[in-house]
Order: C-alpha cells, then sequence, then structure tokens
C-alpha cells in the first residue's frame, strides 16, 4: 500500500490528489493540504522515506 508523503495515510494510486515524481520514487498526497505541506518542506518528508528503509 502507498502512502501519502506528508501525513502517512495510506492512499489508493488511483484516488491519490497527486503524484510527485521525485529522484526515481513516487510520491503521493492525500490532499491538497498534504501537497501543499510537502511542497513547503520536500526534503523533510524525502528523508522519512529514506530512513525507513535501514530500521527493516
Ligand atoms: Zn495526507
Amino acid at each position: 500500500m502507498t502512502r501519502c508523503i506528508t501525513c502517512q495515510k495510506p492512499v489508493n494510486r488511483n484516488k491519490a490528489h497527486m503524484s510527485i515524481k521525485l529522484e526515481g520514487e513516487l510520491y503521493l498526497t492525500c490532499c491538497p493540504l498534504c501537497q501543499a505541506e510537502f511542497e513547503k518542506n520536500p526534503g523533510k518528508y524525502i528523508r522519512q522515506s529514506e530512513s525507513k528503509r535501514s530500521r527493516r
């Protein structure tokens, strides 16, 4: 299941408010608020998904 990059809610890819492709990864936002939040501080959310990988 894909998650909204900002609020971490599960998001159906077909129902996502918007999808953003960055550095080969696809990020989804569930609503305009989450999109605005992501655009305000994209580095914060992108780094979060990276650290998730090393946590096992
Ligand atoms: Zn969201």
